[in-house]
């Protein structure tokens, strides 16, 4: 089993460029124990000052978000290129912030991936389901059906691109944490879905990160399920300590 661990920090909409660089350096500072890759994720307009910060460090820097488009009149918008032309080569996509507010759904989801898939990029590709899924028994059904609608159209060779990020949307920034059976049943599940549609190379392969109110106090027993290949971390990822603290958990 190759597939690789992976910790990844979104940080969403929150350290101004002297905040990120601060946290950067404070980063590069702590020592990854383990063999997790390290990833984070500043808001768009501190990506070049990350990659710059981060120059001779194994942390990378991915961004938040991406247009679909390769360019034009998209105010406000950020393209593939931009991204590639500050060293980056990695783009979350499908966070659930993205889909309720900026109502991202599956469809505009598909053209985004397949924007980053034809500029190379590793996608971060988020997904989970809502409480009132979960307490309709619907959450397996929701699953299922973004991961099809927005990536099972991907040849097996461009799920080498792919890193998928099980974020149930009720334990996002709520504290309230998925308990690592239940992230464990979830990532089998997934895991055995692509096996389905593609193969259990693909599937064996792919990385799938949990999240949603990950912290140093529960990151080892999460990481310790067998199909949980990592986190993706919002709150705990602001503060290098903590951040690194899960890091360190694998
Ligand atoms: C996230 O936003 O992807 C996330 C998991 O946030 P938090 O860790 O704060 O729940």
């Amino acid at each position: 089993m190759s597939r690789k661990h992976i910790v990844a920090g979104n940080w969403k909409m929150n350290k101004n460029l002297s905040e990120t660089q601060a946290l950067l350096t404070a980063l590069t500072e702590k020592k990854n124990t383990g063999d997790a890759q390290v990833i984070v994720a500043p808001t768009a307009i501190n990506l070049h000052a990350a990659v710059t910060t981060l120059e001779g460090s194994e942390i990378k820097v991915a961004a938040q978000n991406m247009h679909q488009a390769e360019s034009g009149a998209y105010t406000g918008e950020i393209s593939a290129s931009m991204i590639d032309s500050v060293g980056i080569d990695t783009v979350i996509l499908g966070h659930s912030e993205r889909r309720a507010y900026f109502h991202e759904d599956d469809a505009l989801l598909t053209e985004k991936v397949n924007t980053a898939i034809a500029h190379g990029f590793t996608v971060i590709f988020c997904f989970g389901e809502e409480l009132e899924d979960r307490k309709n028994e619907k959450h397996f059904n929701v699953v299922e059906s973004q991961l099809k609608n927005a990536l099972f159209h991907l040849t097996a060779a461009q799920w080498s691109h792919i890193v998928l990020a099980y974020e149930p949307v009720w334990a996002i920034g709520t504290g309230e944490t998925a308990s690592p059976e239940q992230a464990q049943e979830m990532h089998a599940f997934i895991r055995n879905t692509v096996s389905t549609s593609y193969d259990t190379t693909t599937a064996d392969q792919v990385s799938i990160l949990y999240g949603g109110s990950v912290k140093p106090g529960n990151a080892k027993e999460i990481f310790s399920k067998p199909d949980v290949d990592g986190g993706l971390i919002g709150g705990a990822s602001l503060k290098a300590d903590d951040f690194f603290e899960i890091v360190n958990a694998f």
